[in-house]
């Protein structure tokens, strides 16, 4: 460890109350999304940044949906970093909480609130390493640019996808880093990515005692249902060496550990899942009319190309049915290099702080990180546990916490290099 890197930790070991102060306060800042206004969350994070002397740059396409972009230059020349992270969260069924969603309590070393994991703790993680890093930048080389934007739990359009197709410039650079929930034990270099489909199923309908006047809209959607777990089984031709490292036994054992039982085995799988049904007026009223929303996921070695037909061919059995795409017609699965620069300054660090080297995941949920990628930056993650993501009660262990700021401010540190 050269001597900025010990500065740096230095600093932050005599700042952690002030870390967590950070992050607890955030926290207490509601960004849910829907509705997905975010402007008090953004208004604190522009304070810590123009506090700290730097002049942060707000894109507002939508009114309650800013992003923030600010940026340095170090003291010699270098490489560019970028840092993400998303200022919405998913939204809040108080009911099933036991603690204020919007209250940043601790309890038995755990900070809870809604966004806890995702990601509130890997927004102020990179706010700070960012902050940190600003501080000692004449030291530094290249380039480190901050983001932080809105409209992320939706895939919505106001948020990074605005940003890249408008100022692509300013998210461009030559590696990036987001915190992400990814868990201590992995880095995520790669994600699924989603066929969102609406299926609109119409028949004649009638009372409901006459079912042989017409066919049951419910009941075919019910079948087309059924049919369409036909979309798992379509062949993956994914890349050899990803292949072979989640058979790697011990890689996918501490993959689950990281990300729950039974990610590994699905990070190479279509799946589906029917996230909505909605037919008929009444119970004896034969239904006419019903809407199903189905949420296929692709893996790496499978393209939008290839299963469209797939679906197109179960839909044609069934000639009430129309159907068309919800999701972003051109994302695809995406992946950086598994053994990149980044991915190794980041086991590298985690192991330096005495913990368990993280193995590189692929995830089964897709980020922004995949535009960075489209635009052919390679990217990591490297954040909190998921084992509450979206969930009542999420929390962040504050250990985790502060290891993950740790793990950001030198990893960023070491891809920029020192002079
Ligand atoms: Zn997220």
């Amino acid at each position: 460890m050269n001597s900025l890197e010990k500065e740096l930790l230095a600093s932050l070991d005599a700042g952690r109350d002030r870390s967590i102060a950070f992050l607890r306060d955030l926290l207490r800042i509601p960004s849910p999304n829907p509705p997905g206004d975010t402007r008090a969350a953004a208004n604190f994070l522009q304070k810590a940044l123009s506090d700290a002397g730097l002049e942060p740059r707000v894109f507002s396409p939508h009114p309650e949906m800013p992003n923030i972009v600010a940026g340095f230059d170090g003291g010699h020349a270098g490489r560019h970093l970028v840092l993400n992270g998303h200022i919405d969260v998913f939204p809040v069924a108080a009911h099933e909480w036991t603690r204020d969603p919007w209250g940043g309590e601790i309890v038995d070393g755990r900070i809870y609130g809604r966004g806890a994991c995702d990601m509130k703790c890997g927004l102020a993680s990179i706010t700070l390493a960012f902050l940190h890093l600003h501080a000692v930048r004449d030291r530094l080389k290249g380039r480190l640019t901050y983001t932080a934007v809105s409209d992320e739990e939706t895939f919505g359009p106001w948020g990074a996808r605005w940003m890249f197709e408008n100022h692509r410039d300013l998210m461009m650079g030559d590696c990036l880093l987001s915190g992400e929930p990814s868990s201590p034990l992995c880095v995520r270099f790669g994600e699924k990515s989603p066929i969102w489909i609406a299926i609109n199923i119409r028949t004649p309908g009638g009372h409901g005692a006459y079912t042989h006047t017409s066919t049951s809209a419910n009941k075919i959607a019910g079948a087309i249902v059924t049919a369409l777990e036909e979309v798992a089984d379509v062949p993956v031709r994914a890349p050899d060496n990803l292949v072979a490292m989640f058979r790697d036994p011990s890689i996918a054992a501490q993959v689950d550990e990281g990300c729950g039982i039974g990610h590994a085995s699905y990070i190479s799988k279509p799946t589906l899942n029917i996230g909505r049904m909605s037919g008929g007026l009444k119970v004896n009223v034969l239904p006419s009319e019903c809407r199903v929303e189905a949420d296929i996921r692709l893996p790496v070695g499978l393209t939008r190309e290839e299963m469209r037909p797939v679906i197109a061919e179960i839909l044609s059995r069934f000639p009430e049915a129309t159907w068309e795409e919800l999701s972003p017609p051109h994302d695809s699965p995406n992946w950086s290099h598994p053994g990149g620069e980044m991915m190794q300054i980041l086991q590298d660090t985690v192991v330096g702080f005495g913990r368990r080297r993280p193995v590189p995941v692929i995830t089964l949920g897709a980020t922004d990180t995949r535009l960075w990628r489209y635009n052919g930056v390679p990217a990591y993650i490297y954040g909190a546990s998921p084992d509450t993501m979206a969930a009542a009660d999420e929390n962040v262990l504050i250990e985790d916490y502060l290891h993950i700021l740790k793990t950001h401010v030198l990893a960023a540190a070491r891809y920029l290099g020192s002079a």
